[in-house]
């Protein structure tokens, strides 16, 4: 067995040895001519059947509560009951819970942009009156957060992600020495990569920080995966909006969310909580792109999922279909690379990433090893800012869309592209 011995301690004629038989493994696997993909973060065809009831559940019924008929124009905010729903989710009130399209990024990128051109308070907050304007990005970190502020011109400055979420020490120091930095982005719940739950001490601290940094600042709270739950052991998550009405910092932070990954990836509905000032002002600025937005889908939306207890249990039979796949991936890891020193890994108990690193410097040269046998892995350095991975080490693995067998099958050929990148570098 390779790994039973530390890389460390392998003697160079172990590592020879190895190096011979890993590499007559690889090219058995390219002979086969593998097509596997372990690249998407979206859900598998089997997880978005569990809401095919949502097509006609509306049987010709377009009344909304208060009686509008949700065919028609308007209501900018949402459907008052799609906003009691989705505020339950965000602990925020009906009031303070805007209902949008589908998408949750497009939610994101309209508050940056607003914030950036128009100013949340008033035209001479915009940001870009500053000649920088600078954002706080957690690292590892989702890759399209990264985008947005690179399309934006926004700076970025990685923070280390620690087990109990971003480095707040290094947080609060940096926003009250630069006043450019204007904000941060934050997955509180099994974070895009790693599936780390922010401690509380960490959201707390969090809902203080527009106290710290001053007015022009704001949270981005993308609670993409605050249901997303593997086991019913996972750790639950603070109240931000009750830790923000304790510190009087609603204005600073913006939450969001979506059904992508609870409903239709493509099809669901995405939401944004904050203060009611927030929203209200978001909402003049809204309402120059739209009359209002798909209120039949939100209606649908709530027939179908009716309530919190709705979502948790159909967010149970999504786990019974993606716990396999991630075990089917952390089996691997912890059979054939724990105690070898080849690799880390984190083992979330939810969301839908795997964060794996490499030995310093190899991140790059695993996801290449991988792709010349037919694996797709996430390019190296995706999840940093500007794809720059300074250690060359983090790769992220996203299980849920492939089948079982093809899960199981990418990762035994990830695991000994990480063998055989590690050994390689250890003879070089
Ligand atoms: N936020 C995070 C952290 C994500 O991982 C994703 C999708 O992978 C999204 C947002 C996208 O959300 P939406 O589909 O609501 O635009």
């Amino acid at each position: 067995k390779e790994h039973s011995v530390h890389i460390e301690q392998a003697s160079e004629s172990e590592l020879k040895a190895q190096l011979e038989a890993l590499y007559a493994r690889y090219d058995q696997l390219a002979e086969r001519k593998l097509a596997l993909d372990l690249t998407r973060g979206k859900p598998g065809s089997a997880q978005v059947s569990l809401s095919d009831a949502l097509d006609g559940i509306l049987d010709g019924d377009y009344r909304a509560a208060d009686g509008t008929d949700v065919r028609n124009y308007g209501g900018l905010d949402g459907l008052p009951e799609a906003r009691a729903l989705f505020g339950a989710l965000l602990g925020t009130t009906l009031e303070e819970t805007l209902v949008g399209g589908n998408s949750s990024l497009t939610l994101m990128y309209q508050v940056i942009d607003f914030a950036m051109n128009e100013g949340l308070r008033g035209e001479d907050t915009a940001w870009a009156l500053n000649d920088r304007v600078k954002f706080l990005c957690p690292v590892p970190g989702y890759d399209r957060h990264f985008s947005i502020c690179e399309y934006m011109r926004i700076e970025m400055i990685p923070v280390r992600m620690l087990d109990s979420g971003p480095d707040m020490d290094e947080v609060e120091r940096l926003v009250q020495a630069d006043p450019s930095i204007k904000g941060i982005w934050c997955v509180p719940r099994f974070s895009n990569p790693c599936g780390t739950v922010y401690s509380d001490d960490t959201v707390e601290r969090i809902a203080k920080l527009p106290q710290i940094a001053g007015d022009h600042f704001i949270v981005m709270w993308d609670n993409a995966y605050a249901v997303h739950t593997l086991y019913p052991d996972a750790p639950e998550l603070a109240s931000i909006s009750e830790l923000c009405r304790k510190h009087d910092t609603m204005d600073g932070v913006f939450q969001f969310g979506s059904t992508s990954k609870i409903t239709f990836a493509g099809a669901g509905v995405a939401f944004i909580g904050s203060s009611e000032r927030n929203l209200s002002t978001l909402k003049a600025h809204l309402a120059f792109q739209t009359i209002g937005p798909d209120k039949v889908n939100q209606l649908r939306h709530v027939r179908f999922l009716k309530d919190a207890e709705g979502i948790a249990a159909h967010m149970e039979r999504h786990a019974a279909l993606i716990r396999p796949r991630f075990e089917a991936v952390l089996d691997t890891l912890e059979r054939e690379l724990a105690g070898s020193g080849m690799g880390e890994w984190t083992a979330p108990r939810g969301g839908y990433f795997i964060s794996f690193d490499t030995r310093p410097g190899l991140a790059r040269e695993v996801v290449d090893l991988a792709g010349n046998i037919g694996v797709k892995l996430t390019p190296a350095g995706a999840t940093f800012p500007y794809g720059k991975d300074e250690a060359d080490r983090n790769i992220r693995l996203a299980p849920t869309f492939p089948s079982e067998a093809d899960v199981q099958a990418s990762a035994d050929a990830f695991v000994l592209c990480v063998k055989l990148a590690s050994v390689k570098q250890r003879l070089a």
